[in-house]
Formats: structure tokens, sequence, C-alpha cells
């Protein structure tokens, strides 16, 4: 392999020409053994030995801990450890054990399940709500339980993985509109008539922390009788005079057909939640194989998370403190003149350019620094905008944010502007 192993990436190794299907492609694997692959995989999958906090600790090569201040991690309330959950779900675990031990349908349903659904229904202001054990299961579960071939599903070319997976699990026709670009989604609806469509957008865009033009795309949908479908990952109990998420903060809730949201960021736990109406709710039940084909989540989880929804809705504090947290951060990156995209919430992109080089280099400047910030590769991101990003947390203290601000100026700013 020649010493350009990183202007390669994965997205040039999915077809496997071996002639059995349990070896990799014998150039993957001279390119994963690269040197400078080694190197820069070295940062993935870095072992956690406390709870993902802001000040957390990981695994060192040599087996020690070492501090680091993580910017990485999706506990964007820091519900994840919060007091009250870790109490809720220990309480739980006691009385109902580990795991669910069943299907949904079958022997997986406790009443903290239908509590929570019940729960979560009502936040989302929709008439029902199904739990799953994963966001990317809920996501994969809606797309294949509404959809079926000959409809269409007309997505923005950012979202995530799962709504595509789900996409193709389903059978329907896909296609992708340019990231936020009206013009390109409303071809797309005027060439579909005729056909049942569904129109998904995300609340907040993963990689990019830009917000979906809503009120655009819910006029579109209704004008062409399309349904519509909102990925809330990054967006719920944060978004929104009372944290429903990015369809609350533009008013427009009720024109959302399914709403979709995971359990795994600001919520601080797993799984997922998709609510939507109640016939709805229930026809999907029966089509919808990453819930009536997996295991329930666990009830202590659930325990924990109905008390987190609890605590982010009591009040606004974990809100407000992480849009000024986010308002604090996103100054002082600016005043370092670096690239944040079109970024408008809490995930925030340090976008660096084409150099796959550059990133690796600076990853590993700033996490010998003790900054836990994690690079972001092509294909993830486009080949000319690979980047860090933020994921802003309430518990992130002035301290923490300047101490940041320091390691990036010297690793990142100077790198780039010197
Ligand atoms: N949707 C979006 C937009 C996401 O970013 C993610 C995860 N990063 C998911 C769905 C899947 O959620 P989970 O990790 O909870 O399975």
């Amino acid at each position: 392999m020649p010493d350009k192993a990183l202007s390669f990436s994965l997205a040039d190794f999915f077809f496997n020409d071996s002639p059995d299907v349990l070896t990799p492609p014998s150039d993957y694997l001279s390119w994963i053994q690269h040197p400078k692959i080694q190197a820069a995989m070295q940062f993935f999958g870095q072992q956690f030995v406390t709870a993902p906090r802001a000040e957390a600790e990981v695994l060192d090569t040599s087996g020690g801990r070492r501090k680091v201040i993580n910017m990485t991690s999706y506990n964007y309330l820091g519900l994840s450890s919060h007091p009250e959950v870790i109490q809720a779900a220990k309480e739980a675990l006691e009385v109902y054990g580990l795991g669910a031990s069943g299907a949904p349908l079958l022997s997986g349903t406790f009443d903290l399940h239908v509590e929570f659904a019940r729960r979560l229904a009502e936040f989302k202001q929709k008439e029902d709500c199904l739990l799953y054990s994963s966001g990317l299961g809920g996501n994969l579960g809606a797309m294949q339980g509404l959809l079926r071939k000959g409809d269409i599903l007309i997505m923005d070319e950012r979202c995530h993985k799962s709504l595509i997976d789900g996409g193709t699990l389903s059978g329907a026709k896909m296609l992708f509109f340019n990231h936020n670009d009206m013009k390109s989604l409303e071809a797309m609806l005027e060439k579909s008539k005729g056909k049942r469509v569904l129109v998904a957008v995300e609340g907040v865009y993963s990689m990019d922390g830009d917000l979906a033009r809503l009120p655009e795309v819910v006029d579109l949908a209704e004008q062409y009788k399309a349904a519509t479908y909102i990925d809330e990952a990054h967006s719920t109990l944060m978004f929104g005079p009372n944290g429903r998420g990015v369809a609350e903060h533009f008013g427009v809730e009720e024109k959302i057909g399914v709403s979709f949201g995971t359990l795994s960021k600001s919520f601080g736990g797993v799984g997922g939640f998709v609510c939507s109406n109640a016939a709805i709710i229930n026809y999907l039940k029966g089509y919808s194989s990453p819930w009536n084909f997996s295991c329930a989540p666990s009830p202590a989880i659930v325990a924990g998370l109905m008390k987190a929804l609890e605590i982010a809705t009591r009040d606004s504090t974990l809100r407000d403190k992480l849009w000024a947290n986010t308002a604090y951060l996103k100054k002082g990156l600016l005043d370092l003149k670096l690239n944040l995209g079109g970024s408008q919430s809490q995930v925030i992109p340090i976008i660096i350019g084409a150099s796959g080089e550059m990133l690796m280099q600076f990853a590993a400047d700033i996490q010998k620094r003790g900054l836990f910030l994690q690079p972001v590769d092509f294909p993830a991101v486009p080949a000319d905008a690979r980047r860090f990003r933020i994921s802003v947390s309430s518990q992130f203290t002035k301290e923490l944010m300047d101490e940041a601000l320091n390691i990036i100026e010297d690793v990142i700013a100077k790198g780039l502007h010197d």
C-alpha cells in the first residue's frame, strides 16, 4: 500500500472480491495494517473508566488511567450520571432485575415501559409511542414498518444512516434532496405525485449542528399531501420553550406525522422512541421487527430514563446551562477564526478541510494535551470537510471550556493559520 494510506477510507473497501465471505478484501487488509491507519485507529474505541462526564478518565495505551476534558459524549444535559437518575435505576434494578427477558408482545412489557411510553407521547403531544432498545432500531423499525414497495421516502441527503437503512429495508424508493434545499425537495415531491410519500428530516443535523428548515418542509409536504417524519435525536429535551424539540421551537408540532427521538443522547441512557397517531403506532407493532422481534429495553434503564425526562422538563435549568455553554464556546472558537460551518446548536463542528493527515496530527496533539475530542473523517463527512465535533454539555464549567479553548488554539488554530 503506498504512503497515501490516509487518502483512502472505508468507502474504498466496501466491495469484497475475496473468494470467501469470511475473508476481507486483500487491499483492505494491507490498508488497515498500514502504520498511519493504525495510528489513526488508536483514537477510536478508547475505553472510558468513568461516567461520560465533562471530566472523565480513559485508559491509556500502557493500561493506566488518563484524565481528559471530554467534549465528545452525547451526554448533553449530564443526565447519564445524575444522582436522581442513578437512584431511580438502582431501585428498579432491585425490583425488576437486569433485563426484560422477552420481546414486548410476549413477556417483555413491564409497567415501566407502558408508563414511560405514555409520558413520552404526552411530552411529544402525540397520541401514542413505541419504545425501542436502540435509537437506530427505532428509525430502522419505523421506516420498515411504515413504508412499502412502491412508496417514496424523500430524505435530506444528510439524514442518519439508520433512516437510510430503514428505507432500504422497507423496499420503498429513496430520493435524497440537497441539504436543506427547498427547491430540491420540491422537485422530488413534484416527481413523486400520485404515490404515498414520506419526507424525513432531522431536527439538528448530527455532523453539522444546523437545523432543518422545518416550517418550509412541513408547508411543502402539506402542499403535496406527503407525510412528515422528524428525527429529533440531537434536539429533544434541548430545543423549544418546553424542550420538546425543533418542531416545538418552530411551532409546527401538529404538522409532524411521526416524531422520533433517541434515549442515548440528552436522556443519558439508551433506546429510541417513535411517536405518532394511535392507529399507526398500533399497526407498527405488527410490522416493525426491531420492536416485535427484539427484547424490550431493560426496566432499570427505563426507570432511569423516566427520571431523566422528569428532571429535564421540571424547569429549564439544564437547558439554560447548555445554551449558555454553547454560546460561550462558540464565541471562543469564532475568536480563534475557526470554521464552525453552519452550526445553530450544541453540536459544533470545527472544520479542518481536506487533509486527513492534518486531522489525525491535530487529534494526536489535542489528546496528548488532555482534550478528548474525536476526529470525524470521510466518509462520515465530505472529504473536503474533515472535522472535529464538539458536543456541548450543560456540565461544562467555564474553567474546563477555557482550558479546552487554550488547547484548541495552540494545536488547531495555530496549526491551520500559521
Ligand atoms: N438518529 C440520529 C440523527 C443520530 O445521530 C443517531 C446516533 N448518533 C441515531 C439516530 C441513532 O441513535 P442511537 O445511537 O441511540 O442508536
